[in-house]
């Protein structure tokens, strides 16, 4: 049993296909899904989709377009009760100014916040800013954050992981040695699995599926010599410990 603690199945790409791509993660042992918005529209999708059994909802923007910031933080009080976690949200310096990082930085700020005050776990999105966004998130002292598709140096990973941040690890391990980095140096009590779906797919040419969480564990399992078994248990164990559900 597995759990995928970020995909997108809002996203147009499985507008006619959800329940057949659903169908086939359950096929492979995929239990569930955290579903995570980008912006206000998205998000609004992405609670209308969400069965709170199945699919789970987290609600974000886009640290490059954050035009809907009040009004995604404003769907999150709301909601507050409802999602699983506030994402995803962070920082992105593949293609930014210094202007727009301050601009990230204060929203991202906004965001801890708002999750220390909801008591609920950021889900972070930090492309080529993982140093900085583990660094904001130390020095404003979060408890709860699950970093995803980590871009960055391993030693900066193990800083997070020292603090009992989480990492979910996508399909496209198979082609990135610092994603295999990561996973080989920190504890499996740190890992998580997740799709990005339909992002981040094993072929980069390819759409991806939450199916493809099973590459994610099968990696872990040959670069930790433990049974694949052992990763599925541990990581359904770390998802519904950080995210707070309960799967039977
Ligand atoms: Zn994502």
């Amino acid at each position: 049993m597995m759990i995928d603690v970020h995909c997108h199945l809002t996203d147009a790409v499985f507008q006619n296909t959800l329940h057949q791509v659903i169908a086939e993660a359950k096929e492979v042992g995929v239990r569930a899904f955290i579903t995570s918005g980008l912006g206000f529209k998205d998000s609004l999708k992405v609670l209308e989709i969400s069965d709170y059994h199945t699919v789970y909802p987290a609600i974000g923007i886009m640290p490059y377009d954050l035009r809907d910031l009040e009004l995604v933080i404003d769907l999150i009080e709301k909601n507050s009760d409802k999602i699983v976690a506030i994402g995803e949200v962070g920082l992105d310096y593949y293609a930014s100014g210094d202007t727009d990082r301050k601009i990230q930085e204060k929203a991202f700020v906004e965001f801890i916040e708002l999750a220390r005050r909801l008591d609920l776990p950021l889900v972070v999105h930090s492309r080529s800013a993982g140093k900085y966004a583990l660094q904001i998130l130390i020095e404003n002292r979060v408890e709860k954050v699950v970093m995803h598709a980590f871009d960055g140096s391993v030693s900066h990973a193990e800083k997070g992981a020292e603090k009992g941040y989480f990492f979910s690890i996508p399909p496209s391990i198979n082609r990135s040695q610092q994603k295999q980095k990561v996973v080989k140096r920190l504890p499996l009590d740190n890992l998580l699995l997740e799709s990005d779906a339909p992002a981040l797919a094993p072929n980069p040419n390819e759409v991806n599926k939450p199916s493809n969480i099973r590459i994610s564990a099968e990696w872990i399992s040959k670069l930790k010599s433990i049974p694949v078994s052992k990763v599925e248990e541990k990581t359904t164990e770390n998802a519904s410990t950080i995210f707070n559900i309960k799967i039977i």
